[in-house]
């Protein structure tokens, strides 16, 4: 067991493929379907929205796909992202010898968390297929920036929608997508149909990812020189986030550890996927029993409470029909302030790891996130944004269950972002001023009457 605490790799151990999970599976994943029609779609359904080659990744079974050199270029901006051990917080904690913390921390990037990893390929390809704009939706703002910041980097137009509610809470994201020269409105918006449909119904309303992203796909279907990207939920994400636990997993072994567990928190389930999928591989071929948990909010309880169903991705159903956890597609989450934890579905990927008991779920309260990130902030140093502090929340709920079972444990969990942008939230935190959220059965039940009837 190495004694160290920051283990970093050099330049030349950022990783050359992006590991595909499928490959992998005990069984195939559900097709998507497309909204009008509930059939299968195909490559030609999703070209007017996505680059050609990434609908070849969308729909690949290779296990290794090679990542392009002018990609690899900009990683190097600030990849490897390092991995510590959190030698401080286990003494807060009073852990014995046996209980030991990791954490990867991708909070390193231009943007400020995992997002640039699949942000800066899906601009690449869209440039070397001669796309001249992207449009896109944000709910923390946090996709929005490392979407600004890949076109940026290859002088493509991004027009972002983003959710009002976070509009309002955090200003200064908006701020950093314009200077790297991106458009930013508030979702709703008066720029698209779906958005002047919303208003109409609900002048008031606070927007949802739902919402942002029906804005975003028609923005892309209706304009030749443009093409939508999604910064989580669906494969090819999921797929360029495994640099992340790629990296960890020679990390680790620096480290002379291996994690009993890995936590991540999940929103559309990218960052967690990224983290966990190289080392659920090692699970499926190897026979490691790693336990993998995913962390949700309580006020956004996909995985825990949802229905494992066909749903639309979006509120008006222009986006492809997915097999996931879902809380309804009219789900509309509170407003909490783990803006990138509101999504009402899951990725597919993970919700079938979910459903086949591959992995577990756990929600936790905003409150006790903010509690867990305080603690972490004063003895690691590093103030994390509120997604990830769902994940250090139920690291610690680990570490303290195993210092009390007198087991020893080693946990890893993934601090995907830090929390600049938050500390409206902080500072509500601290002043006793933040509300916890646990939605009604009645809500959920109203929003998943609403699933198209899809035989299968
Ligand atoms: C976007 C974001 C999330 C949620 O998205 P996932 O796809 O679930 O990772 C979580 N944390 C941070 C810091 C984010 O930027």
């Amino acid at each position: 067991m190495a004694d160290g605490t920051r283990f970093i790799l050099p330049e030349s151990a950022i990783p050359t493929s992006w590991y595909n999970i499928v490959a992998d599976l005990p069984s195939p994943p559900p097709p998507p379907l497309h909204p009008g029609r509930l059939d299968p779609v195909g490559p030609g359904d999703l070209a007017p929205l996505f680059p050609m080659a990434i609908i070849m990744q969308e729909v690949s079974n290779e296990r290794y796909i090679p990542i392009p050199e002018e990609v690899l270029e900009v990683y190097k901006l600030w990849r490897p992202t390092p991995l510590y051990r959190a030698h401080r917080l286990e003494k807060a904690l009073e852990l014995p010898k046996g209980v030991r913390i990791f954490y990867k921390y991708e909070g390193t990037s231009p943007a400020g968390s995992h997002k640039p990893n699949t942000a800066v390929p899906q601009a690449y390809y869209a440039k070397q297929e001669g796309v001249e704009r992207l449009a896109t939706e944000t709910g923390a703002g946090q996709w929005g920036s490392a979407l600004s910041f890949a076109g940026s980097i290859f002088d493509i137009d991004v027009k972002v929608y983003m959710v009002k509610i976070s509009f309002a809470q955090k200003p200064y994201r908006r701020a950093m997508m314009e200077t790297w020269g991106a458009q930013c409105v508030a979702s709703p918006s008066l720029d698209t149909n779906a958005g002047r449909a919303i208003l109409a119904a609900d002048p008031d309303s606070t927007g949802s990812l739902g919402i942002a992203i029906s804005e975003a796909v028609e923005d892309a279907a209706t304009r030749e020189d443009t093409k939508y990207a999604l910064g989580s939920v669906l494969n090819h994400v999921l797929l360029h986030q495994t640099v992340v636990g790629q990296e960890a997993v020679a990390q680790m072994e620096m480290a002379d550890a291996y994690p009993d567990v890995v936590v991540g928190c999940v929103g559309g389930g990218s960052n967690f996927a990224g983290i966990t999928f190289p080392f659920i591989q090692e699970k499926l071929t190897k026979g490691r029993k790693t336990r993998i948990v995913a962390v949700e909010p309580a006020a956004c309880p996909t995985l825990t409470r949802g229905v494992y169903a066909y749903d639309y991705g979006d509120t008006a159903k222009m986006a492809p029909i997915v097999k996931m956890h879902t809380l309804g597609h009219s789900f509309m989450p509170a407003g909490i302030h783990a803006g990138g934890l509101r999504y009402h579905g899951m990725a597919p990927l993970v919700s079938l790891l979910y459903d086949q008991g591959i992995i577990e779920a756990e929600a936790v309260k905003q409150r006790a996130a903010f509690e867990s990130a305080v603690l972490f902030a004063r003895t690691e140093g590093i103030l994390p944004a509120p997604e990830p502090s769902h994940a250090i929340r139920v690291t610690i709920e680990e570490a303290l269950r195993a210092k009390e079972a007198g087991e020893d444990k080693t946990i890893l969990f993934n601090l995907c972002g830090h929390g600049h942008f938050d500390l409206v939230a902080y500072d509500k935190y601290l002043a006793g001023d933040l509300p916890d959220y646990e939605h009604p059965q009645s809500e959920i039940d109203a929003a998943l009457s609403g699933l198209p009837s899809v035989a299968e």
